[in-house]
Order: structure tokens, then C-alpha cells, then sequence
């Protein structure tokens, strides 16, 4: 009894913190086992994976409802086409500059720090590498608005589902009092998601700890010995621009204490962490924003969604590294119309990567044959290629926030006192 108590004491975000350094102490260990049908079956594939998925499940489960619900609803709010539009300009603005100032970052450390010189190719383990076909400019810009929004929800294509959702949105401001039963009901269907993210969340710490360890428990420390100054040099790339970039993001064009702001986000960043996607962790961002940082929903039920689709600054600090890793593991010398074109469609790729565990690797093809580097070069690094994610996920959604944090205030929409 008093351990419950006790237990209940204790926030929710330490109680996620911990589950993630247990998880990954527990992975560790479990990974030293000898191999067995315990370990495999019943640790690995079994606890730890149900704790996993039990979890990541139920938080997807509520991504697609909830940005149509909360957009739908915030646009509504808004009641204003012009605003919507100023206020989007500016966080595409915003989420482009970022990103690009994140390649630079990480061709700069690249650069200094040589994470590719070195190695041996021979010793190291590659991973067969099929390369996706592109899709055309024009069709990924159609492609925006879905033919059939059902369709668009059953494959959470989030993109699609935005652009539904803003034009029901502006459709039942337009309506004005014709439309108030609606304002009504998706205020509450509004609440009710959120209700049931918080009730999800309370499983959080368990789920996080599945997640890791089951990450911790099958990422072999042999694949990463070699690629050690890979991953350590992405790692730098992600704390200089979490740190420094939007340490003085918030410090300059926002309110908010920068220390604090991290302290009370941390939840978000443990989820990005262990499930390595910024979609899955949409609904425990705009938690956080909207009731522990006052943040109007009308601005982030749209920012944070749309980040979690196209802001991918950890994603583009790997492409960044990635690049410079070849390119020295290959001895091919990069020119400076070489280092152009990366920023160029590395910043691109980031916007194309969808906001699930492995697709920026995947965009990393992209990036590598716009400058003609061998796209085995990606197998290599395929195989820690999770304990990378990781990192770059939690730096892809803190951005997201980073900018609604921004564009908020700017637009005066933060509640004083909440935060
Ligand atoms: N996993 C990342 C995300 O969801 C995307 C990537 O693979 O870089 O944000």
C-alpha cells in the first residue's frame, strides 16, 4: 500500500524517465544472455515487445482522430482564413530555416570531426540497400488533397488528413451559427481524445520501458564499435542544435524559461525516444502544449501535426553526417557545389521523410545520389540505424514544439499562468 502511494507521488514524467533508463539498463543485460528460447522468446519477443506494443499501439490508435479532431476544431476556432494563412506561411518559413540551419550544423561537424576516416569497409557489416523509386514534384504536390478522406484516415496520411480537416474547419466558420451544434461536438470529441491520452499515458512508463529494452536487447554492440564516431558525431550534430539553435529560439522570440520548457516537454521527448516516431508522438505534444504551456490549440492542433510530417531536423542532421561518413569511408573529396547541393536536398529529404521509425535512412538515398556517393554506403549504417532514430526523432518533435512555441507568442496566443 505504501509503495502505491508512494508511486502515485511521483510525476509522471520522472515515472517515464525511469522506465526508459530501466529499459535500457534491462536491454543491455538482456543482451549479455546467452542465446535461448528465454531470451528470445520469452524477454525479448515476448515481455518486452507486449509492454512495447501494448503501449505504441494505443498512442497510434489516437494520432489520426485526434489531428482531425483538434484541427478541425482549432481552425474553427480561428475563424479566420487570413490568419490560418499568415500563421502558415510562417511555420513552413520557420521549419525550412531550421532544417537547413541543422544540415549546416552537421556538414560542419562532418567536416571537423571526420566520423568516415579510419575504417575499414571490410570490417564492417552491410545491409542489402533497395532504393525507392521518386515521385515527381507535381504529384507530391496534388497528392496533398485526398480523393477520399476515409481512404486518407485508414492510411494515416497525415498530409492529407491536415488538408481535410483545415477545409471542414473553414467551412464551419464560414457557416457561422448555422454551425454551432458542430463547434460543439468537436469541442467535445476534442476532449474526450485528450481524455484518453491521458489515460493512455498513465501506461507510458511501462510501454517506454518495453520499448527500449527490447531496442537495447537486439541492437548488437558489435555493429556498434565501428560506427561509434558515426553515431557519437550525429549525437553532437542533435545536442548543439536542441541546445544551442533552440535554446535561443525560445530564449529570444519566446517567454519561455528554456530549462523549464525542456523539463515539462520531456515526456513528449522519452516517447520519441523509445518508438522512433514523431507521428506516434503527436498526441503527447500537443498535451503538453496546449494544457502544461497554455498554448492556444487553434495554432498547435495545426503546427504540430504538420511538423511531425515535414520538420525533421535530427533527420537532416543524420543526412548531413551520413554524408561526410561516405564520402571519407569511400575517400571521394567533397566539393563545395557538392556541399550545396546536400543542404539543398538534404533540408528536402527531411521533408519527405515520414514521421515513422527508419524513413529518414530510406530518404538518405535521395541525398546521396543527388551528389553520385555509392548508396551501399547505406547499408552500413542501417544496422545501428535505431539507436540513431532514436536521437533524431526526439529532435525532430522538440523543433515542432520549439516553432508552436514561436509562432504562439508571436501571435499571442499563449495563456499566461499555465506554464
Ligand atoms: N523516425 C523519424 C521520425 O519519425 C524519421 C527518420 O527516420 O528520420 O521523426
Amino acid at each position: 500500500m505504501k509503495i502505491r502511494e508512494k508511486l502515485r507521488e511521483i510525476s509522471i514524467t520522472k515515472k517515464v524517465l525511469l522506465g526508459l533508463l530501466l529499459g535500457a539498463i534491462v536491454g543491455i543485460i538482456t543482451y549479455q544472455l546467452p542465446e535461448s528460447g528465454f531470451k528470445n522468446n520469452f524477454l525479448i519477443n515476448g515481455i518486452y515487445e507486449l509492454f512495447g506494443q501494448l503501449f505504441l499501439r494505443g498512442i497510434m490508435m489516437l494520432v489520426v482522430p485526434l489531428v482531425f479532431v483538434s484541427l478541425v476544431n482549432g481552425v474553427a476556432g480561428m475563424g479566420d482564413v487570413k490568419k490560418l494563412g499568415r500563421i502558415g506561411i510562417k511555420t513552413i518559413v520557420f521549419y525550412l530555416g531550421t532544417t537547413a540551419v541543422a544540415v549546416v550544423i552537421a556538414l560542419a561537424l562532418g567536416h571537423f570531426l571526420k566520423p568516415g576516416m579510419g575504417l575499414s569497409l571490410q570490417a564492417m557489416e552491410t545491409v542489402e540497400v533497395t532504393v525507392n523509386e521518386r515521385t515527381p514534384i507535381v504529384q507530391i504536390l496534388y497528392e496533398i488533397i485526398p480523393k477520399n478522406p476515409l481512404q486518407a484516415m485508414a492510411e494515416g496520411n497525415m498530409l492529407q488528413i491536415i488538408v481535410f480537416a483545415m477545409m471542414i474547419g473553414v467551412g464551419i466558420s464560414l457557416l457561422e451559427e448555422k454551425a454551432e451544434l458542430l463547434v460543439r461536438l468537436f469541442d467535445s470529441l476534442n476532449d474526450l481524445i485528450m481524455k484518453l491520452v491521458e489515460i493512455i499515458m498513465k501506461a507510458a512508463p511501462i510501454g517506454v520501458f518495453g520499448l527500449i529494452a527490447k531496442t537495447m536487447s537486439t541492437v548488437g554492440v558489435k555493429a556498434i564499435i565501428p560506427l561509434a564516431k558515426y553515431i557519437g558525431t550525429v549525437y553532437i550534430g542533435l545536442a548543439i542544435h536542441m541546445f544551442v539553435v533552440y535554446g535561443l529560439l525560445l530564449t529570444i522570440l519566446t517567454k519561455f524559461d528554456v530549462k523549464k520548457f525542456y523539463r515539462k516537454f520531456s515526456p513528449a521527448m522519452s516517447i520519441a525516444f523509445s518508438t522512433a516516431s514523431s507521428s506516434a508522438t503527436v498526441p503527447v505534444s500537443l498535451d503538453i502544449l496546449e494544457n502544461e504551456m497554455g498554448i492556444s490549440k487553434d495554432i498547435a492542433s495545426f503546427t504540430i501535426p504538420l511538423g511531425a510530417t515535414i520538420n525533421m531536423d535530427g533527420t537532416a542532421i543524420m543526412q548531413g553526417v551520413a554524408v561526410f561518413f561516405i564520402a571519407q569511408l569511400y575517400g571521394i573529396p567533397l566539393t563545395p557545389q557538392m556541399i550545396i547541393t546536400v543542404i539543398l536536398t538534404a533540408t528536402l529529404a527531411s521533408v519527405g521523410t515520414a514521421g515513422v521509425p527508419g524513413a529518414g535512412t530510406i530518404m538518405l538515398s535521395m541525398v546521396l545520389q543527388s551528389v553520385g556517393l555509392p548508396l551501399d554506403g547505406m547499408g552500413l549504417l542501417m544496422g545501428v540505424d535505431r539507436l540513431v532514430d532514436m536521437g533524431r526523432t526526439t529532435t525532430n518533435i522538440t523543433g515542432d514544439a520549439v516553432c508552436t512555441a514561436v509562432i504562439a507568442t508571436k501571435e499571442g496566443a499563449v495563456e499566461k499562468g499555465v506554464f
